[in-house]
């Protein structure tokens, strides 16, 4: 009887010690990482400024703006829909620290889904976190989910239906951020904060939007730019300048039966010019081997070798895999061009970004070098 008592208590204390370790680490993963301001960053907003019910969720987010020398053109850049697609969430980053606009306002917001960089998609084996070195030491960020905490946005329906559309999609696009634009007033935690993006873009006139991600190299729509019908003109004038660069991108044209998406409702709903961009991250792929830091970071994956030899990929995908800097260089420059095709159509309304690396410096240097030491 006593034997089995102490037997008993260690159990109990191996239980404890697990709960207590997995406890700490799922509220650490709560803790949102340091974005320092660069100069270029005149103010900083909360999403719950443009619809206050965000207020004291975990939907709310900040907005960087960075207002120009010089009047123009205003663009947003959306980092994070999907936070387990890293390359779209630290381009915003990199806007937020190093971006100067010389004419026009670029509105950035690199956590626009917060409450999914708050988890890690269950069975997936993803790394919590990637670090990146920087001359000043390590900076850390959070690897997260492609949809809302289910802790903030629960239970999820068997069919998700489209509240604008009536379109039917699996009960777990619920948490989509990327399917639930316009969004609604009274709708999940999910509708609003598309609600309250929709309204950032109507009240502060944003002429071009920008929502960037990534996407498993298997699939068909990668190193693409989708652009809604209204914003084919600029999208086919950045990326034949990104041809010319020799970055090779596809233009593809926002599917009109597609609900929910921001290349579509944002086009449809707002006065915007509407993109969506996507690049290769292998970490998201199902043909993946270890899914650790490394792959993140490197795009290094020895079955995306084999696959790509079979002619199964749509990227090109050798051993030099895809590393976060090409995908990071891939979105930044065509930010870039998108703002220089807007300007020279709307010369009024010009959008000049300057102090960002170009796509060869990024390479060269590496990421670490264009983010800014932490106080
Ligand atoms: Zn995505």
């Amino acid at each position: 009887m006593r034997n089995k008592k102490i037997t008993a208590s260690i159990f109990l204390c191996i239980a404890l010690i697990c709960a207590f370790i997995s406890g700490k680490s799922y509220l650490a993963m709560h803790e949102e990482e340091i974005i320092v301001e660069g100069s270029g960053v005149t103010e900083q907003k909360m999403l719950s400024d443009y619809f206050p019910k965000l207020k004291g969720t975990n939907g709310d987010t900040k907005i960087y703006v960075l207002h120009g020398k010089k009047p123009g053109g205003s663009m947003l850049v959306l980092g994070g829909t999907h936070p387990n697609e890293p390359s779209g969430f630290m381009s915003a980053v990199m806007l937020v620290e190093n971006a100067e606009l010389d004419a026009g306002t670029l509105y950035v917001i690199p956590r626009a889904n917060n409450s999914a960089f708050t988890h890690n998609d269950p069975q997936e084996g993803s790394p919590q976190y990637f670090t990146i070195k920087t001359p000043d030491g390590d900076r850390k960020f959070r690897y997260g989910s492609r949809a809302t905490n289910p802790i903030d946005q629960w239970p999820d329906p068997d069919v998700y239906i489209h509240a604008a559309s009536g379109q039917k999609l699996s009960g777990s696009e619920t948490r989509n951020l990327n399917r639930g634009y316009p969004g609604r007033v009274d709708g999940t935690l999910t509708e609003q904060v598309c609600y309250g993006i929709t309204e950032l873009i109507k009240k502060e006139n944003v002429d071009i939007a920008i929502d960037l991600h990534e996407a498993s190299p298997e699939y068909p729509v990668i190193n693409a730019m989708v652009a809604h019908e209204r914003a084919m003109g600029i999208a086919s004038q950045a990326a034949i300048n990104l041809q010319l660069e020799g970055i090779q991108i596809s233009l593809e044209p926002s599917p009109t039966n597609l609900r929910g998406l921001t290349h579509r409702e944002w086009g449809d709903y707002t006065d915007t010019i509407a993109i969506l961009m996507e690049t290769a991250n292998a970490a998201q792929g199902r043909l993946r081997g270890r899914t650790d830091e490394d792959l993140v970071l490197t795009g290094k994956d020895k079955s995306y070798v084999k696959a790509a030899k079979l002619g199964r990929l749509f990227v090109p995908f050798d051993e030099d895999g895809h590393p976060l800097e090409e995908r990071v260089g891939r979105h930044l420059t065509s930010i870039n061009e998108l703002a220089k095709a807007y300007s020279s159509q709307f010369d009024d309304r010009p959008i000049v970004i300057g102090g960002m690396p170009v796509f060869n410096e990024l390479q060269e240097n590496g990421l670490g070098n264009y983010l800014s030491p932490l106080k």
